[in-house]
């Protein structure tokens, strides 16, 4: 039996044509139908002592669900994985399973590919999807009790899911007037379809949690007021890290350079490439130059070549090794004709009479010793200067705290880089009934960390809630 499982190899998912993809905003991959999940799920061992299950950071119960889905209990298999993730479909398409669950499955030690856990994952929370009334959950008697959800990012819906669930009210403030934080305006549709998302949060304003769109604490209400007059017991803050980082460099305020942040808040909002015409919100380029290697740069520059650029670069100053950004983004941006000029650093951008970008000067790199993140230092190649052209340019180069909220809040501490200290096993902020969790805690990191954090919130709200402490 345990031969037979081994030779199945890894089932692959149909995806778009690269050729036909990069013309729309349409997910990628397709998704698995039932019978190739089940053969799929039939690879997994059963691990006695599963290993993937170290590798999943919030430690799903993975040959569980998956063995439900080799039996055909998809219900099964999605009431096991709503135990430990809130927002499976999200996280099927979005965590870098190669890093994580798959990294540490058994079957690489047998040189075999590893069980498709994120595929199964997306399949199982696509099939509860369609069939919601199979896996409707229970609501307990109300407590009376009132919570605050600042934000509303997985870390924050996460909480908002969790303390609905145990019978308290729950209201989320989000600034945007759309909620799901990245997961909305960050990541494009072709990865994460927004109606997902929507789904998620039409789930819980249907078990009753309120959403108060265009609030921006900090500035139109301060977590004070929600703790005094607004009478709220307890607050938990998800505000994320969007406050945008730029390369330092002369001339990058010229026309035509935008954050990464700024550039994807407007096609996903906006929905920009819905106009074919030029003169949309977001100035669109023929030749596009992005800054950085993360997901982040991956997406924009996937955009771009929807908005129908007819070039786009990734200029990255490491090597391909250090690339941040999940292995799936990276080759789908290679089968689509993204061209990467890696060990490259950018010096000046250069403007045109009407101070409009129209390329930049950049050097060759070398790797060095390693720096403080660990991954070597990119050092410049003298003599090696160049000239690129680009009409548009896009920094991804990471994020930071945004102030916002935290300078109107004296009662939190920071750490010396803006994020709010808390206790990372519960959430819990120097002040009085205040937590937190998620990118304002621990820098830009990931969705499923943000769900993690928001998890133990949660749980440490109710207990607060309800025995004090
Ligand atoms: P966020 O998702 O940032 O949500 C914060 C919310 O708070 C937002 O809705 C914001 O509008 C709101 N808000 C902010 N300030 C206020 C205020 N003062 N008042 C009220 N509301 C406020 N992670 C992965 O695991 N896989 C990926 O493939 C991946 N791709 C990414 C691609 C992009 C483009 C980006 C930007 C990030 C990506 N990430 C990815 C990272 C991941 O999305 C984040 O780690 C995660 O969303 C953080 O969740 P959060 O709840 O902390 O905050
Ligand atoms: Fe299945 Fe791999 Fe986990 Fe073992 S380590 S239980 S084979 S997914």
């Amino acid at each position: 039996m345990a031969e037979t499982k081994e030779k199945t190899p890894r089932q692959r998912m149909p995806e778009q044509d690269p050729k036909v993809r990069i013309k729309n905003f349409n997910e990628v991959p397709q998704g698995f139908d039932e019978a190739t999940a089940r053969l799929e799920a039939g690879r997994c061992l059963q691990c006695k002592k599963p290993s993937c299950v170290t590798g999943c950071p919030v430690e799903i119960d993975i040959p569980g669900f998956v063995g439900k889905v080799a039996e055909g209990d998809l219900a099964g298999a999605a009431r096991i994985l709503k135990q430990k993730t809130a927002l499976p479909a999200v996280c099927g398409r979005v965590c870098p399973q190669e890093l994580q669950c798959e990294a540490q499955c058994l079957l690489n030690k047998k040189k075999e590919e590893p069980v498709g856990v994120g595929y199964l994952e997306r399949f199982v929370s696509d099939w509860a999807r369609a069939h919601a009334g199979d896996v409707v959950p229970e609501l307990p008697a109300k407590t009376g009790k009132r919570v605050a959800v600042v934000g509303s990012g997985p870390s924050g819906l996460t909480v908002a899911g969790d303390l609905i669930l145990k019978g308290h009210d729950v209201t989320v403030f989000e600034a945007f007037h759309k909620g799901g934080g990245v997961l909305v305006y960050g990541i494009p549709e072709f990865r994460l379809p927004k109606a997902i998302v929507q789904n998620e949060i039409d789930n819980l304003s249907a078990l009753g949690v309120e959403f108060r769109y265009n609030v921006v604490v900090g500035k139109t209400l301060t977590v004070d007021e929600i703790l005094g007059p607004e009478g709220f017991d307890a607050v938990f803050i998800g505000v994320g890290a969007g406050l945008p980082s730029f390369l330092g460099i002369p001339g990058e305020n010229l026309i035509g350079i935008y954050s990464a942040n700024e550039y994807l808040t407007r096609s996903n909002l906006m929905k920009a490439y819905r106009f074919p015409e030029y003169d949309t919100p977001l100035v669109r380029g023929r030749n596009v130059a992005v800054f950085g290697a993360g997901n982040v740069a991956m997406d924009s520059a996937r955009t771009a070549l929807r908005m129908g650029a007819e070039k786009v670069r990734i200029v990255y100053r490491r090597s391909r090794v250090e690339m941040p950004a999940r292995a799936e983004e990276i080759h789908h941006g290679e089968e689509e004709g993204i061209e990467f000029h890696l060990l490259t650093m950018p010096l000046e951008f250069l403007g045109d009479e009407n101070g409009r970008v129209r390329g930049m000067v950049c050097a060759k790199c070398e790797l060095g010793e390693p720096d403080e993140s660990g991954r070597c230092r990119p050092e410049q190649i003298g003599g090696s200067d160049f000239t690129l052209e680009c009409d548009l340019a896009v920094i991804a180069v990471g994020a930071g705290a945004n102030p916002v909220l935290t300078k109107a809040t004296p009662g939190l501490k920071l750490n010396r880089r803006g994020y709010i200290v808390a206790d990372p096993a519960t959430g819990k902020t120097m002040m009085p009934r205040v937590w937190a969790g998620g990118d304002i805690v621990t820098g830009s990191a990931t969705v499923i960390l943000a769900m993690g954090a928001g998890r133990q919130a949660a749980n440490s709200i109710h207990d607060y809630l309800t025995w004090g402490w």
